[in-house]
C-alpha cells in the first residue's frame, strides 16, 4: 500500500500532559503541533490539505 499522507497524534492519558501531533504529506508538507487547540487545528488542516495539495490534485485530475 502506498502511503501518501500520515497523521500521527500523541495524546498521553495524563491530564497534565500536552498532546502533540504531526501531519505529513508526500508533497513535502509537514506540520507539527503541540497543545489541545493546536492539535485540533492540525487535524483540521490535515483533512483539508488534499484541496491545496499540488501532488494530490494533479493525480486526481490525471485519473479523472
Ligand atoms: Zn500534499
Amino acid at each position: 500500500m502506498r502511503v501518501d499522507r500520515s497523521l500521527h497524534i500523541i495524546a498521553p492519558p495524563y491530564r497534565s500532559a500536552t498532546p502533540s501531533a504531526r501531519s505529513w504529506c508526500r508533497c513535502g508538507h509537514e506540520r507539527t503541533a503541540r497543545g489541545r487547540s493546536g492539535v485540533l487545528a492540525l487535524i483540521a488542516a490535515h483533512h483539508a490539505h488534499p484541496v491545496s495539495c499540488p501532488l494530490l490534485s494533479r493525480e486526481r485530475s490525471k485519473s479523472a
